[in-house]
């Protein structure tokens, strides 16, 4: 007889997941390893990015960055750079920082211990309990958005998943945890999220575990949780691509803030009635002192951020005065075969690309 969702058994549940994980599970780099840092890596570059887009990223990164003691010795410029194209620069600065952090204190070591993980730069209440199940079999359970979204559901938890019912559906995981194998648990719970019971249409009747479903017994699934606005601002910028025979000028991004410390072409946002051209000239004269000459459209791009979207338009240019030195160590000459050493924002990396692509040098970027 199927179990129902009042009165299923947290055995039966996780035979039914497990077993189901075991045979449809996706072959995954990460999940052909236990070594704890391999682990970590891979859940932070899978934070807020998809599978597909890690899985180069992780295998290029295990390669330049073999073990806590490569990254702990790299400059912070080279950890950056192998970071580009996923976004969020803060996660690559706490996993130097915490790399740093289990040379110094741990003799290389990713310790294993909960509150010892959260004292450590970047490790969240995620991450602690992903590198503990995953890489040292702890029963700790995960939550992030997709068991979220898993839990609500089966326990028919109206509202937003914002986490206003964390405490109840992570006191429930405790309880259903799998105590042998609590990063199959752990792992089988997020795939389902990823594969079965998605954000929309989910596929309850390929799911194993419906019969403990309460949002499937009550035709709930598409209304749980309720679906968040998200309102993303859109802004139109322009950048100068100034050139002084072979070298272009770059310019560091402040040392704090969004996108800190990487490198961009200089420009800004275009202000309300301003001609691309208009805010060009302003912008590099705010920015740089410097006056451009003979600007030529080169390319438009679009990027999406966390909350606002971008149309970047760039501009190759002269100059018909040289930047000021109040920029001072901001600004740097740099030619455009050593363009793709510099960490920069996604826009400008596109942007650079296109240079590269244009200019026949291949092989600059990681
Ligand atoms: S039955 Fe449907 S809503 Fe419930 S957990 Fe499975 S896929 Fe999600």
């Amino acid at each position: 007889m199927e179990p129902d969702h009042t009165t299923a058994s947290p055995a039966d549940f996780r035979r039914r997941l497990l077993g189901w994980y075991r045979r449809r599970k996706r072959d995954l780099p990460w999940r052909r390893t236990s070594d704890p840092y391999a682990i970590w890596i891979s859940e932070i570059m899978l934070q807020q990015t998809t599978v597909g887009a890690v899985i180069p990223h992780y295998k290029r990164w295990l390669k330049t960055f073999p073990g806590v003691g490569a990254l702990a010795a790299a400059p912070l410029r080279k950890v950056l750079k192998a970071w580009e194209g996923l976004g969020y620069y803060a996660r690559a600065r706490n996993l130097h920082a915490a790399a740093k952090v289990f040379v110094k204190r741990y003799g290389r070591r990713i310790p294993d211990h909960y509150e010892t993980l959260r004292s450590i730069p970047g490790f969240g209440p995620y991450t602690a309990a992903a590198v503990l199940s995953l890489a040292f079999g702890k029963p700790v359970p995960v939550l992030e958005a997709n068991v979220r979204r898993v839990m609500m559901r089966l326990l028919g938890l109206h509202g937003r998943a914002d986490g206003r019912h964390d405490k109840a559906i992570s006191a429930r995981l405790e309880a259903l945890i799998a105590r042998r194998s609590p990063g199959d648990f752990n792992q089988a719970m997020m795939e389902l999220g990823a594969l079965v019971c998605r954000a929309r249409s989910p596929l309850c009747a390929a799911c194993p575990i419906h019969a403990f479903c309460a949002a499937f017994a009550a035709g709930e699934q598409e209304i749980i949780p309720h679906p968040k606005k998200v309102s993303y601002r859109k802004i139109e910028a322009v950048v100068a691509i100034i050139e002084d025979g072979r070298r272009i000028l770059i310019q560091k991004r402040p040392e704090t803030g969004l996108l800190a410390g990487l490198w961009e072409f200089p420009g800004g946002k275009m202000r309300p009635g301003e001609s691309r051209r208009q805010a060009l000239v302003r912008e590099v004269r705010e920015e740089t002192g410097a006056e451009i000459s003979a600007p030529r459209f080169f390319l438009t791009v679009d990027h999406s951020y966390t909350k606002f979207q971008v149309k970047l338009h760039a501009f190759r240019c002269g100059l018909k005065t040289a930047p000021e030195k109040r920029g001072g160590a901001r600004l740097r000459w740099v030619r455009l075969r050593d363009l793709g050493a510099y960490p920069s924002p996604s826009g400008s990396a596109k942007i650079i690309r296109r240079l590269e692509n244009e200019a026949g040098i291949s092989g600059a970027r990681p």
